[in-house]
């Protein structure tokens, strides 16, 4: 397990972190299957425990195939480290306690992940730590809202549903003017397309349900960043719990050995899709930050390398067009999710945005007729022509 910091990301994607088994040679890195790992003799098992051998002791502490998943995410994202999780989900909660106590202020972008908006209005709340939700697209009001007991930024850079994009540098710079961490959220873009660290952000945050893995069938976690910072987040993952099995850690290795191939494609396609949609007469109009039109493209150029394939636009139409244009689409599939092989489509009013209460969804700008797709890897041409068909129902 050598370090391929001087190397190219496709190499890293495919080479970091995996363990040519010196016994069989077998290339693939395997699955260590097991819960538990046996020691010759009690004093190896206390010099394990203790940190004084790098052995790994139970599952829910460490395993080489998590260890494994975990290096090549560090590499991906140039972080020292990374920590593995068996959601999304778990790493953000466990990396967001890790942080805070009792008294603590966070900042957050308003456009959040839901299950993360959650965890922040319904739960850290009980525990008498309270976050501030700004704009993301407006850098004085998140500095603005920085407090003395402010020990988080958080946020999310594209943002979903409609890709607005946050200043990472300007960010890094408020969060090094108070003493607060910044965490990431980089599902969307992945390291391919963004690396916030590069930026002076703190650390990552993945989903690697979504691109990470890339092919909608495992859910997993990861967060990256200084061993100073994830040494305690592993920490309380032996507290919390939020351990990935190693048969799915190693879906994860899989699937991050095509990263670079596959988000090549998906911003291909999402660029496509987006011209497209934004010059179609039934489109009112299209969010996708590879759009000369958005308004934040030259800040997209600048921390992005590409754009992703998930994208947004809104219909010409009632919530019963909509509901129709998404019933008569037959190659995306209706699913609430992003970032695999297969294109999904969704409604955020009728999906991940259905509770919120009318009002709060106009404010947050998802109107009745906004549709999100996630572009897969299919043929950009296939897409389209199924986005076309669906049109001519409406
Ligand atoms: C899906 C998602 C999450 C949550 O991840 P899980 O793996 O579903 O727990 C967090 N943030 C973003 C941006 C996501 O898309």
């Amino acid at each position: 397990m050598t370090g391929h910091g001087g190397k190219g990301f496709s190499t890293r994607a495919v080479r970091a972190g995996e363990r040519t088994d010196p016994e069989t040679g077998a290339v693939v890195t395997p699955i260590y299957e097991t819960a538990v790992f046996a020691f010759s003799s009690t004093q190896q098992l206390v010099d394990a425990v203790s940190e004084k051998s790098s052995r790994d002791v139970y599952t829910r502490w460490s395993n080489p195939t998590i260890t494994a998943a975990e290096r090549k995410i560090a590499e991906l994202e140039g972080a020292e480290d990374c920590a593995v999780f068996s959601s999304g989900m778990a790493a953000t909660s466990t990396a967001i306690i890790s942080l805070v106590s009792p008294g603590d202020h966070i900042v957050s972008t308003r456009d959040l992940y839901g299950g993360t908006l959650d965890f922040f209005t319904n739960l850290m709340s009980r525990f008498d730590v309270r976050t501030t939700f700004v704009e993301a697209t407006n850098v004085s009001e998140i500095e603005s809202a920085v407090r003395k007991n402010t020990k988080l930024l958080f946020l999310e850079t594209p943002t979903n549903p409609t890709l607005k994009l946050v200043d990472l540098s300007k960010v890094a710079e408020i969060s090094r003017n108070s003493g607060a961490k910044v965490l990431v959220d980089n599902t969307f873009a992945t390291p391919y397309n963004q690396q916030p660290l590069r930026f002076g952000c703190d650390a990552t945050i993945h989903s690697a349900t979504k691109y990470l893995v890339g092919h909608s069938d495992v859910t997993a976690g990861g967060i990256a960043g200084p061993k100073e910072l994830i040494g305690p987040m592993k920490k309380l993952r032996r507290v919390l719990g939020g351990v990935l099995d190693p048969h799915a850690a190693w879906l994860l290795l899989r699937g991050m050995k095509t990263l670079a191939l596959r988000m090549e494609k998906h911003n291909l396609n999402g660029q496509q899709v987006a011209e497209y949609l934004e010059s179609h007469p039934k489109v009112e109009r299209a969010y996708y930050p590879g759009l000369s039109t958005h308004p934040q493209h030259s800040l997209a150029k600048r921390q992005m390398k590409g754009f992703g394939g998930v994208l947004s636009f809104e219909l010409k139409g009632d919530l019963n067009h909509t509901i129709r244009f998404v019933d008569s689409l037959k190659l995306a599939l209706i699913g609430a999710s992003l970032g695999g092989t297969e294109t999904l489509v969704s409604q955020p009013s009728r999906a991940t945005h259905y509770f919120m209460n009318p009002e709060e969804r106009r404010k947050a700008g998802i109107s009745d007729s906004l549709i999100r797709l996630s572009l897969g890897i299919e043929d950009a041409d296939d897409i389209i022509s199924d986005l076309a068909q669906a049109f001519d129902r409406i």
